[in-house]
Parts: C-alpha cells; structure tokens; sequence
C-alpha cells in the first residue's frame, strides 16, 4: 500500500501539467477578496530535492521541469509556473522541487486556509517538517495568520474531503491526486467528488489521472463527464507514443470541475509548446475537451420550463488538438494541415502497450512518483 514515493517522479511531464494548472486555479481563486480552503486530498512530502538518491535515480525530473528550466520564450503560463519552482531555487541551479502543498502556500493568500491530507508514515513526517519550516518563514517575514493557516492530517485525503465540505467561506480549490496504484483509486476518486458535489457544488475540484490502457484509466475521465457538476475542462499531455514494452508513463491527464473560465483559452495557448518542448517522439500530442451539464430546460408553450436532468452535451467548442514536432511527417489526419493547428489525434499506430506506472521504490526523503 505504502510503496508508492513521489520523490521518484517529482518534476516529471506530469507535475508540469499537474503544476502549472495548480498555479492557475490559485491565481483564478485569488481574484475575488473572499478567503478560500485549499483542500490537497493528497499532498505527498510537499518539497523535493532532485538530486536525492530518488530522482536522481529515476531521472524523470530532467524532461519534465529540466526542459523548461533556463528557458525565456515560455508562454505566461509556464513562465508563471517556472518562476514559482525558480523561488525554491534562488541561486538559479534546478535542485529543489515544489509538490503541490507548496505550490498552493506560494499561491494562496494569508488569509486563505490549506488543508494537506498524507497517509504515507515517512511523506507525513517529511511534509510535517515542511510545513513547518515554511511557517517559520512566513514568521520571520511578519506574515502572520490568524489561526492555523496550514493544516496537515496523517489520515485518508477521500475521507477527509468529505469532512471539510462544505468550507467555512464557501470558497473552495480541491486538488485530489492519488497514486492510482491500485485500480480502486479510480473510483474512490470519482465516489469523492460524487459526494462532494452534493456537499458543495460550487468547489473547484482538479483531479490528476495517468492516461494508460487499463480499462479503469479509459473510461475514467467518461465517468467524471457525468458526474453532476455545472462544467468540466478536460486536459491529456503526452509526451510520447505508447512504447513497445509498455513500460513508463508518457501521458496524463487533469480534469478539472467547475473550472475557471479562464482555463481553457490558457491551456489552448500553452499546450501546444508544452507538446514541442516535453515531447519525446511523433507521439507527443495534448487533448482538449470541455462540457457543461445541461441544467436547463426546453421552454415549452405557456408551460413550466422542464429539467433535462443529468443529461450531458460535450460543448460544440470542445476540441483536441496536437502539434506536429519538428521534422515530423504530417499524420493521416485531413485536419493537420499546418504546423500549430489543432488536429485531432492520430490513431494508435500500433497495438497501444499498456504504459505501467514505473516502479516505485522505497525513498529516502521526500517522497514519490508515479512511476
Ligand atoms: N499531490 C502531490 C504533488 O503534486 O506534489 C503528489 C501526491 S502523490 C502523487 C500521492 C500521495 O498520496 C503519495 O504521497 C501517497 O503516499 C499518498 N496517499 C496514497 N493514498 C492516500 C490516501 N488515501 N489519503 C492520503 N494520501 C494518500
């Protein structure tokens, strides 16, 4: 149970996309003076050294934020996110890596409240000492909370949800990003928002998810487009093709409810570079696809307008697209007719192998990864 460690995976493509979306949300959050609960079901040790034993043995760091890193034609979005992981990293060498509760303490106000959820024994002890340090900083820059701003609770992040909705300023950002390890996950995830729906409609709720050939991961983001939620904005990043041993994580996805509706025309400006920049081979390509729950009604003559109850329509602008990396081939699609244009994806070209999470190992520090 315990033997996933984010430490192994820190900075990958997937914390890219995961990350730079966080600082969006928090930025969105931020715009109204109403104070917010950040709500990380699971946070994971919330700061990672890249050169521990972890990462650097699995590497992945290095085409994920190592790709970005000292880079100066970002879009604003990256360049936000790249400025935020440049905080932890003042003397401008790429050694630390922000995980999400740090991220959302970068973001968030003083006034807004953090609630940070680990069940691992050591990530808890090592996001504890975390949180810690991070508060002594605030302390010794005068910036002092009334109450505890940051909490962190060694229990289920599914359960605790339930428990912190809906939040005292009816404001809130929940962040729910488990290991998948095992198949459960998937619905436990899609069970959490169910109930959190009904606690809180209004939250904002992201969800992280590996994009790999299990059935579970398949029908996944269908399963949360019916979920009874106003809005979703549904977003996969992958950085290569399925390979031949089926090994390695090369896509994932985040789907996020009520999203802001900023999102998407921030993630069709930033997709694509994120495509050129971590794309590994012709198979790197993102996805875009948007939806609203249709709440309305059918006005009918002179009678009660009728509810089309959970009935769903994907949004006539929804859209997918893909890049074309540099010197590849156009694919057999009519619609990718130009370099930068949205396509649709190109069929699998090969049976696609199943993209195992890599192995997970025990860490020494901070913990994690999908591996
Ligand atoms: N959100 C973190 C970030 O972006 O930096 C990474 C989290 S990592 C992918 C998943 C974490 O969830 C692991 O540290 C794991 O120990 C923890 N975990 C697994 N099951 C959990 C549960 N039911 N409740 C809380 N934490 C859990």
């Amino acid at each position: 149970m315990f033997s996933y460690r984010h430490a192994f995976h820190a900075g990958n493509h997937a914390d890219v996309l995961k990350h730079f979306i966080q600082v969006q949300l928090h930025k969105y959050m931020n715009q109204k003076d109403t104070a917010y609960t950040y709500i990380d079901t699971h946070a994971g040790a919330g700061v990672y050294a890249l050169d521990s034993a972890q990462a650097v043995k699995s590497g992945e760091y290095v085409d994920g934020i190592g790709r970005l890193w000292g880079r100066d034609d970002l879009p604003p979005a990256l360049a936000e996110y790249v400025d935020l992981v440049g905080k932890l990293n003042p003397s401008g060498k790429l050694r630390w890596y922000p995980g999400s509760p740090w991220v959302a303490d970068a973001e968030a106000r003083l006034e807004d409240r953090l609630r940070l959820f680990e069940l691992h024994p050591a990530d808890i002890r090592v996001l504890a000492e975390n949180v810690r340090k991070l508060e002594a900083h605030h302390a010794e820059q005068g910036e002092r909370a009334r109450g505890r701003r940051i909490l962190v609770d060694h229990a289920d992040g599914f359960h605790g949800l339930k428990a912190l909705l809906p939040p005292p300023s009816r404001r809130a950002l929940v962040l729910i990003d488990p290991p998948y390890e095992v198949k459960l996950d998937y619905k436990h995830v899609r069970d959490a928002l169910e109930e959190a729906l009904k606690r809180f409609p209004a939250g904002m709720y992201a969800v992280w998810y590996p994009v790999l050939q299990r059935m579970e991961s398949r029908e996944f983001a269908d399963r949360l487009k019916r979920l009874p939620a106003k809005e979703w904005l549904h977003v996969t990043l992958s950085v290569a093709g399925p390979r031949a041993d089926g090994n390695g994580l090369h896509s994932s996805g985040m789907f996020i409810l009520n999203p802001p509706y900023t999102l998407e025309a921030t993630l069709r400006e930033t997709m694509p570079y994120l495509v050129q920049v971590l794309g590994q081979d012709a198979g790197a390509t993102f996805r875009i696809e948007k939806g609203t729950q249709a709440t309305g009604t059918v006005p009918t003559q002179g009678g009660p307008r009728k509810p089309v109850g959970n009935a769903r329509r994907a949004s006539p602008l929804s859209g997918r697209g893909s890049l074309r990396l540099p010197g590849q081939p156009f694919g057999d699609d009519p619609r990718a007719r130009k370099e930068g244009e949205s396509t649709e994806p190109r069929p699998p070209r090969s049976p696609r192998t199943e993209a195992k999470p890599a192995p997970r190992g025990p860490a020494k520090r901070s913990g994690s990864g999908r591996s």
